[in-house]
């Protein structure tokens, strides 16, 4: 896999794409510029084979989950490929893992979940990046999988301090309570919880929290990536 991620020309390509649908543009893989694969996915299927796996124990407190579906490791190419779409404005890789998060989900047998919702911005965070990284993932895996996707459900009652830069205590105490949902749920639904990128799951836990206090009958996680607590989600160059 080339060492490098995504010629100019292939990240105008995936934007065009996004712009334009695939009937103007084939999917190209934005590792290697050879042709992507059907769906379409912007990855060709030997850069997606070598993308790093995350074991199959998480390695945080998942107790509160449904189940995790949590395919790789916050490492190349993966890492650049969420940093480029975090902070980079780079929307067109959240069809990409989008797309790719709610393949890996459907290799598990159980059923699907009945709504898909992202872990929210606080809304003074939503303004300075003009987007939810975490909405536009859910975007692509609720369309993938034909499922019901709600936004506006979960929201940060509280702006909270970057998680990155603090200890797990201190992550908890953070988050706890910062999430509450916009309305009750009827009929005990499970929800599908997605965010980018989970490194001890003290957000995905507090909203998870905030889902079934509002009603949820079960909650699972699907997420991009796994950090370790060393390669914290820091902005970077991708
Ligand atoms: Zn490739």
């Amino acid at each position: 896999m080339a060492r490098r991620l995504v010629t100019l020309g292939a990240t105008l390509g995936a934007t065009l794409r996004s712009a334009l649908g695939t009937a103007l543009a084939p999917p190209c893989c934005v590792l290697c510029d050879r042709p992507g694969l059907p769906g379409p996915i912007d990855l060709c299927g030997d850069c997606l084979a070598e993308l790093p796996r995350a074991p199959a124990d998480a390695p945080f407190d998942t107790e509160i989950f449904e189940r995790v579906c949590c395919p790789w490791r916050f490492e190349f190419p993966v890492d650049a490929l969420v940093r480029a779409l975090k902070f980079h404005g780079e929307r067109a890789h959240a069809r990409l893992l989008g797309t790719l998060l709610a393949r890996e989900r459907l290799r598990c047998a159980a059923p699907l979940p009945d709504l898909v919702v992202p872990v929210p911005l606080h809304a003074l965070r939503l303004r300075e990046r003009g987007y939810n990284q975490a909405a536009e993932l859910a975007r692509f895996a609720a369309r993938e999988l034909s499922l019901p996707l709600d936004r506006s459900l979960l929201a940060r009652q509280r702006a909270t301090r970057e998680q990155s830069h603090l200890h797990l205590l201190e992550r908890r105490r953070n988050v706890s309570g910062a999430f509450v949902t916009a309305r009750v749920l009827h009929g005990a639904p499970r929800v599908a919880l997605v965010d980018d990128v989970v490194t001890t799951g003290s957000t995905v836990a507090a909203a998870a929290a905030a889902l079934l206090a509002g009603g949820a009958g079960a909650v699972e996680l699907w997420v991009v990536a796994r950090a370790s607590r060393r390669g914290r989600v820091r902005r970077a160059e991708p």
